[in-house]
């Protein structure tokens, strides 16, 4: 995706939506600043709540009291381990932060809602028998997610997630969930072999 291609998403996403919890997007156009934005969302307390299927966790695995807290974070590493394949995986921290961040946003416009997990880590194995998964997937390596939380369009949500991200944000219209992770910074709109 050419980066004319990508401010043309951005701006769709400012005028699409008509959700005043993406205004900040004008004032964060660089990293450090969006770097600060989620630095300030979590700054007393780290926590996730997610639901998966038939499973809710909600657990905080930083505050500022404590530091980080091993059973917490495992926890979270449970909940997003590959279902399929029966394996856990050591959960990137920076991924985790943005899906705290993105928590903490949404509760501060008034949507509490758990983020619904459709994928987290994935084995070699399970990613390559999901159709348009991408070989080198940062799913692999622990560093990516894919969500919706209820009540919350995908087109806001991805917004969101590219506004606090550290990393990539992909969004796949044709399929109901928006790809969160950690690798280079970049935003795309499909193909689905991104994910
Ligand atoms: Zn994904």
């Amino acid at each position: 995706m050419r980066t004319g291609d990508v401010l043309r998403w951005r701006r769709r996403i400012l005028i699409g939506s008509g959700c005043a919890a993406l205004a900040p997007l004008r004032a964060f156009g660089a990293s450090a600043a969006r770097s600060d934005r989620l630095t300030g969302l979590l700054a007393e307390r780290r926590t996730i709540w997610l639901v998966r299927g038939g499973e809710e966790t909600r657990a905080t695995y930083w505050s500022a009291e404590r530091g980080y807290d091993r059973d917490q974070y495992l926890q979270l590493c449970w909940a997003l381990r590959d279902i399929q394949a029966d394996r856990v995986f050591a959960m990137d921290h920076r991924l985790l932060d943005v899906l705290a961040g993105l928590q903490v946003w949404l509760a501060q416009g008034g949507i509490k809602a758990p983020l619904q997990v459709h994928s987290g880590y994935r084995t070699r194995t399970t990613n390559q028998q999901l159709e348009g998964a991408a070989l080198n997937s940062r799913h692999l390596l622990g560093q990516a997610a894919d969500i919706t939380v209820a009540g919350v369009g995908n087109v806001k949500l991805a917004g969101m997630a590219s506004v606090l991200g550290r990393g990539g944000t992909g969004f796949y219209p044709g399929r109901n969930f928006v790809h969160v992770d950690t690798g280079d910074e970049r935003i795309w709109i499909s193909p689905p072999k991104a994910g």
